[in-house]
């Protein structure tokens, strides 16, 4: 029976909910829901996805199954919507025994509203039987970019979703927060029998600070970034747990309350972490990636970045938890030539087949476009997303300081002629050495000091030809073998920088620049 027989969604959303008027977007897609429509809606973290569907359910009576990859969240949205008097409950392996005959209970007496559950669960035998005996209203589908091998974060879990829609035989309602239009088209192929009606909401928060810059000691720049932001909540991602756990260290050594959050923490500890992240001001979680899905913390002033994400989407996802209440929040990445070749070698890794491995250099790729860029940060980023930004935002580090640029041909082929009769097997160490003319003892050990290359880069200092390094590997001119011992080789584009068929801009770093837009104290 209809919980709300003919009402409309908006006494729905006052009544049930306690908010005063919907957010941007969500009046359309509950209306397509409401339609029996199939729906995929991409909306930025934060903007009110679960409302989309929770409200239909509410609103229909009916089961609606919900399919969520993520205990946490599952069980932080069955809590809130049983605060509100809606019949709600989450079917997974953390349940106390005799919990699922329960809700199975509830569910056939048709008192449930909606019943979350793990995609790995609802392809156990049985379930799609009782669900179809019992009678799904609807299916819907969060972070439904798991789904797609083009998305950042494919869960092969999720490809029998495509089984259990046509078993129901309900509509389906997909929603994730970043999705390119590859993506989407997969979503809607597997989950909505290739038909959906499509809403992409605006990713730009432009409540977001935006700040890239060059690594060469997080710790310490990390310890600045916090100096002017004492009691304020954040949360830092590193690419290790061992990283993890430094930091936290270190941060608690200078008396700013943090904890560490990991995948090889006790599960108590790692909970009580993250409520007390939830819960108190000013508590720094230093984390890898596996914090943060789900995590409903409006005032998260800043993210910290210490090391580069692995693709645009991550990065978009992972400062999207800063600034959720629409007040000024700053996100802040460092990234390396380390960290680019450390990517890469995970690429090249992940036992992918080649297309894939392809896919996923590119998207690295467009990543670091971002971070090289000299224009807006923003309207990089954007643009990468597929959403572009007329005008510069005025919001992000390149905006306040444009960088000086330069004419990198001539540098560009020094360096590539360094690797080149250097033989394609050094690092970026040893070929600054060459260029910079430093008789080390592997330089002279090689013979290297006799190249004619030995000695000419005079324009720039060590760190200088680092930071052109890195903008030649991030755009392909140079590559790292990662096959091998991680030596740098000419890359895709280097042959026509050689011959000059190719231009080449740099960005001018110097450690003057990052000092004075520190203490230009934003
Ligand atoms: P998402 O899943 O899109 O990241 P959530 O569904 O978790 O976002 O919603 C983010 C926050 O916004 C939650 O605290 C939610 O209660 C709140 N919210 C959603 N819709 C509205 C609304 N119409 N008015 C006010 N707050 C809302
Ligand atoms: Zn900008």
């Amino acid at each position: 029976s209809p919980a709300f027989p003919g009402r409309c969604p908006e006494t729905a959303l006052h009544d049930v909910f306690g908010f005063a008027e919907f957010r941007p977007g969500q009046r359309d897609v509950i209306d397509s829901i409401l339609a029996g429509r199939d729906t995929l809606a991409v909306m930025p973290t934060g903007a009110g996805k679960s409302l989309c569907f929770q409200l239909p359910a509410v609103m229909d009576g009916g089961l609606t199954v919900v399919v969520s990859p993520l205990i946490a969240l599952m069980e932080d949205q069955v809590r809130s919507l049983r605060l509100q008097g809606v019949c709600a409950a989450a079917m997974h392996s953390g349940n106390a025994p005799g919990t699922n005959g329960d809700i199975w209970r509830q569910a056939r007496s048709g008192e449930l509203r909606l019943l979350y559950i793990a995609p790995e669960r609802l392809a156990l035998d049985g379930i799609l039987d009782d669900l179809s005996d019992i009678g799904v209203t609807r299916l819907v589908v969060d972070e439904a970019h798991c789904i797609s091998q083009w998305g950042h974060a494919f869960r092969p879990d999720y490809l029998t979703l495509a089984r259990v829609r046509e078993r129901l035989g309900v509509p389906t309602a997909a929603f994730t927060a970043t999705a390119d239009a590859a993506t989407r088209r997969d979503i809607v192929d597997r989950l909505c029998g290739g038909d959906a009606r499509e809403f992409v909401f605006g990713f730009d928060r432009p409540n977001l600070d935006l700040r890239i810059a060059e690594k060469r000691s997080p710790v310490k720049q990390l310890l600045a970034f916090l100096e002017d932001r004492k009691g304020e909540s954040g949360i830092v991602y590193c690419l290790s747990r061992r990283a993890v756990e430094e930091t936290a260290a270190a941060l608690c050594r200078q008396g700013i309350p943090a904890v560490p959050y990991h995948a090889g923490l006790d599960p108590e500890v790692r909970s009580a972490n993250q409520d007390r992240f939830v819960t108190e001001d000013g508590l720094v979680v230093c984390a890898t990636i596996a914090f943060g899905m789900g995590i409903d913390k409006p005032d998260v002033r800043f993210v910290f970045h210490t090391d580069v994400p692995g693709s645009v989407e991550a990065y978009y996802q992972e400062i999207g938890r800063a600034g959720r209440d629409g007040l000024p929040a700053t996100v802040q990445m460092l990234y390396g030539l380390a960290d680019i070749a450390q990517r890469r070698r995970f690429v090249d890794e992940s036992g992918a087949s080649e297309d894939q491995r392809r896919i996923e250099h590119r998207r690295l790729n467009t990543l670091l476009g971002i971070c090289e860029t000299a224009g807006c940060r923003r309207q990089a980023l954007l643009a990468a997303l597929g959403e572009p930004l007329a005008q510069p935002c005025g919001n992000c580090d390149t905006c306040r300081e444009p960088p000086e640029t330069l004419d990198g041909l001539v540098p560009a082929q020094k360096v590539l002629s360094a690797i080149l009769r250097t033989g394609q097997r050094f690092g970026a160490g040893h070929i600054v050495d060459v260029l910079v003319g430093g008789k080390t003892e592997a330089v002279q050990r090689h013979g290297h000091d006799s190249l004619p290359t030995f000695g000419v880069g005079t324009e720039f200092d060590r760190n200088g030809w680092r930071s052109v390094i890195r903008q030649l590997v991030a755009c392909g001119i140079v590559a790292i073998d990662t096959a091998g011992f991680g030596g740098l080789t000419v890359g895709e584009t280097g042959r026509a920088v050689l011959k000059g068929e190719a231009g080449v801009t740099l960005r001018r770093d110097t450690a003057k620049r990052t000092k004075t837009s520190r203490s230009s104290g934003q």
